[in-house]
């Protein structure tokens, strides 16, 4: 995968933020490496995409999908992670899209403070992405605690929605036909839900996929890895973070069935010998177009 975008860090408002764009098909089993699904992009200033190529941006020549969230065949998911309270570094705007999903980590500390900024932040985000009330966030080890004052954390998060162990009923399934299943930090699950989950949403990586750190050693979650295998349909999108330092993208066979794993961390990487501390946001924004199951294809 590429290096960190020198870009967002050196430049608060670069005139084009990049962005790794993924155009998922209902069938990846006839997809051979990550890296023929990924593409380079850019972010104009009103939120659309636009193709880049040989590393030039060319804003005259949005293709007609990139230009704005549609429901037809696909269904575009905005996913950021690990932005640890520093939200507000991300490109603005963030990118058109159906969906909008954080997978976990956007505290540092997990304070009442950090919550609440937050949670204005992914209201600000739901409006400028236009996705609505499909905003589904998981919580990272960084964000505190189960309960918050003796409430569920989902209660402190009024302008998202939390996943605990749950699938995102309704606000998803009937506009898309998509199954989205978010698990945060601290929760268990010995099963997906039946029938097939399309997007498998968790703070942390699976052991061994996209999970190594500085030092090579593998810090992903062998039960969650196991969850995977044990899947009698497993999902065709994994997205996650947690491991800064390990963004990308790998395709996996579970069985018989191919699924793409997205390691979207913003956070930076952690420097060698200067501890974890997040200073800023470095891996751009993801954004998949999957392509919609033949219940809402036509
Ligand atoms: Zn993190």
């Amino acid at each position: 995968m590429s290096t960190p975008g020198a870009l967002l860090a050196a430049d608060k408002s670069p005139p084009l933020a990049s962005v790794r764009y993924v155009k998922l098909p209902l069938d990846v089993s006839q997809v051979h490496a990550a890296e023929e699904l990924i593409h380079n992009a850019g972010i104009t200033e009103d939120g659309r995409l636009v193709w880049t190529s040989s590393g030039q941006t060319d804003p005259g020549s949005p293709s007609s999908r990139l230009c704005e969230p549609v429901f037809e065949r696909y269904c575009r998911l905005v996913v950021v992670s690990d932005t640890h309270d520093l939200h507000s570094s991300l490109p603005r705007p963030l990118p058109k899209g159906d969906v909008l999903l954080h997978c976990g980590d956007f505290c540092n500390e997990g304070t009442d403070a950090e919550w609440c900024r937050f949670d204005s932040w992914i209201a600000a985000q739901a409006l400028a992405v236009g996705c609505g009330d499909r905003v589904f966030c998981v919580a990272g080890n960084h964000d505190g605690p189960r309960r918050r004052h003796g409430m569920p954390r989902s209660a402190a998060l009024p302008s998202a929605n939390l996943l605990e162990a749950q699938l995102a009923k309704k606000k998803l399934l009937a506009s898309t036909g998509l199954r989205l299943f978010g698990l945060s930090w601290h929760e268990g699950c010995r099963a997906l839900p039946e029938p097939r989950v399309d997007v498998l949403m968790t703070h942390g990586p699976p052991a061994g996929i996209l999970d190594a750190n500085n030092g090579g050693h593998s810090c992903g979650d062998p039960s969650l890895l196991e969850l995977l295998r044990s899947c009698p349909d497993a999902p065709r999108l994994h997205v996650f973070g947690h491991i800064h330092e390990a963004y990308g993208a790998q395709l996996c066979d579970f069985g018989d069935r191919r699924s793409l794993l997205l390691n979207v961390s913003n956070a930076a990487p952690p420097v060698p010998g200067m501890g974890w501390e997040v200073t800023y946001l470095a891996w751009p924004v993801t954004v998949i177009d999957m392509e919609l199951p033949p219940l809402c294809s036509e």
